[in-house]
Parts: structure tokens; sequence; C-alpha cells
């Protein structure tokens, strides 16, 4: 930009030369309201334009070195000492960022009206709930209460004892901020003694002690679908806290976690399960009564079956939650070796050995466990 055609600071900002810091200060935030650019959409180049003019103009009059400069040698001064500012996107951003909360202000000129009247979206409300293993995987309908901020009814949310009515925070006076000058910089705070309400009750709602909320167990009927596991987490949409000022609730997030079985072990939707047999049972076969996940299974165990065989029932699995298929139940077989026996047993092992010849020679390879799957059918 050239620095002929800048225009006079104190122009700008519409003070005369001997104006005091605070008049300068006063007349940059009416500028700075006027020309803000999230309030003027229409013509947003314009009034980022001039917010940029008035932004630079305070920044230089409100700093006394600054200022003493510029009223000795102009524009020219500023650029040439290094003194002056460097108005690149990233200063302005910067600044920008810093007044996003000084721009509070604009509730201090709205008389708070604003804030008070903005509606924001209630929180979310995360409730942990343990299932056990057999619930999770049927499914269950069950009933959750929840301590939750409601609306105090009787004073419509303000705190104030009907009738009673509300005063300006004298703290703050009414703005629910207060403003202190730091550098070239206006900072702005929550006002601590209304907490940014900008106004005292006179007199507290006796209903909520002046909270404008009350905490009441809310119960909600909760439908957790067949599958569930650790982790898994339910949104029930509209079950959260009350938006402040009649604004949407929040959400409520269930957040699952399911206890172990005894001895199914669950990989995604489907089960694994370890079952012990003796020696004479792998070796000549046998049909077994085991746990499924409704009731009992038949598993029927082929002749020469060997230990780490695995046996697969299809669909016999976890539901998945989702709305998918089912997973699979399967059965891992282990070969118990006897290491308690009797005398007799000892004798018959002996002689079982002595007729049985095998070749101690190291196995081929297995490419997987589930080479070894056997589908079981009926
Ligand atoms: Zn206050
Ligand atoms: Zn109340």
């Amino acid at each position: 930009m050239a620095k002929g055609n800048q225009r006079d600071y104190y122009e700008v900002l519409g003070v005369s030369r001997t104006a005091s810091v605070e008049e300068i200060k006063a007349s940059y935030r009416k500028a700075a309201l006027k020309w803000h650019p999230d309030r003027s959409p229409a013509n947003k180049q314009e009034a980022e334009a001039k917010f940029r003019e008035s932004t630079e103009a305070y920044c230089v009059l409100s700093d006394q070195q600054k200022r003493q400069v510029y009223d000795t040698y102009g524009h020219a001064g500023l650029s040439g000492a290094g003194a002056g500012v460097d108005f690149n996107g990233t200063f302005f951003q910067d600044f920008h960022d810093i007044f996003g909360d000084f721009f509070g202000f604009e509730d201090m000129f709205a008389g708070g009206g604003r804030r008070r009247g903005r509606t924001q979206r209630g929180a979310d409300l995360r409730y942990d709930m343990t299932l056990t293993f057999e619930e999770a995987a049927a499914g269950v309908a069950t009933k959750v209460k929840l301590p939750r901020q409601e609306y105090c009814e009787a004073c419509n949310g303000t705190g104030a004892k009907k009738g009673t009515g509300v005063v300006a925070c004298a703290t703050c006076k009414g703005r629910g901020q207060l403003a202190y000058q730091q550098g070239f910089f206006t900072i702005t705070r929550t006002c601590p003694a209304c907490q940014g309400a900008g106004q005292i009750i006179r007199e507290r709602c006796p209903d909520c002690r002046g909270q404008g909320r009350i905490e009441r167990e809310k119960v909600i009927e909760l439908r957790i679908p067949p599958g569930v596991d650790t982790g898994t987490r339910l949104r029930v949409a509209g079950e959260g806290e009350p938006g402040p000022n009649g604004g949407p609730a929040g959400d409520l997030y269930v957040v699952l976690e399911v206890k172990e079985h005894a001895f199914f072990e669950r990989r995604g939707a489907d089960l694994y399960c370890t079952i012990p047999i003796s020696i004479p049972q792998a070796t000549l076969g046998t049909e077994l009564q085991v746990p499924g996940l409704n009731g009992e299974e038949r598993l029927k165990i082929p002749e020469g079956t060997q230990s780490g065989a695995v046996f697969r029932l299809k669909g016999k699995g976890l539901a998945d939650p989702r709305g998918g298929g089912k997973g699979d139940l399967y059965y891992h077989v282990r070969v118990l070796t006897p290491t308690k026996l009797t005398r007799e047993q000892r004798k018959l092992i002996e002689d079982l050995g002595a007729s049985l010849k095998i070749e101690n020679k190291p196995a081929e390879r297995n490419s997987s466990i589930f080479d070894k799957v056997k589908d079981i059918f009926g």
C-alpha cells in the first residue's frame, strides 16, 4: 500500500490529535464494532478493509511510543524505524484471533441481550454400562436412571425467585465481561461476579437455589441390539442435557463394557471354545454335548482326531449389531495327556506303547490352524 494514500490515523478513528487513550479506545471499539467483517456480511470486503484500517490506527495510537513516532514523522516514521506494524495476512489473523474473545464486547454494546438470546446446543452425556456376556449376545431392553440437569420450571431457568427479577451486575455493568488493557490489546474475560450472565439475582429461586437448573433423575429406555461388544457406543439422540436458552438438547452416549465369558472367547462375531478330550476319545471317536450360545450343541469327534483340530458350527456365533449376518462358533479340540495314573492304567499305556509304533520325525509345517477346520453338519 502506498504510504502517501494512507489516511491519517486520527482521522480514521475520528479523534483529535490530543485525544486520550481512553477516547482512542472508545472510538476504536465503535469503529471495530461497526466494521467487524462478521457483522457486515453483505459488504465483507469493504468492512474488512475498514476494520483493518481502524485496527492499524488503534495499534499505533494506543501505544505511546508509536504514537510519538507517528506524531513526529507520520506514516513514514513507522515503516522506516521498524516501529511500525507489519500488516501482512498473519498479523491480521492473529489480531482477529485475539479479538475473537474481545468481540464478546458486541454484547456490551448490545446491552448483553445478544448473549442471553443466543441458543446453544446442550451438552452430550455419557453413560457407562456393563453387560454380561449373555446380555450382550442376546441383546437387551433395559431402563437406565440418568441424573441430568433440567430446566427449572419455577423460574424459567433464570434462577430468580418468581416476581423478584434480576438486576444488572455492578461489577461488569451488565456486560458479563470485563475488559482490560494489555499492551496494544484489550483483553476481555468473563466477569467473575456474575459468571458472564451480566445480571445478578435479587432473590434466589427456592426450587433450584438460583441455578436455573435442577438435577433430576430421568429414566431412559434403552434397546441394546444383540452382538454388542466392549467399546460399543450407542447414541440416543436428544437425551443429553437441554440447551441453554431453549437450545436443542445434546445426545446421550451409552458406552458398553461386556464381561468376558468363562469359556467363550470372542473375536468379532466369532466365538472360540476349547474342548478337552481323552486319548481314547480322540483315537476312537465320540459324540459330545458341548455348550453353545443358545443351549447345548452336539459335537461329533471323528475317529483319529488330532489334538488342535478345530470344528466349526456355522452361524452359531454372535450377531452383528449393525444388522449383518452371524458369526461362527469354533470348537478347538485338545487331547489331554493323563498326568496321574493308577498302577493298572500305567500298565495299559505301557502295553499300548509297546504295540504302537510311531516315527518321531518332525511334522510338516501347517500354514494355519484353520486348514484343519472341519465344518459340522447336522
Ligand atoms: Zn458481572
Ligand atoms: Zn428455579
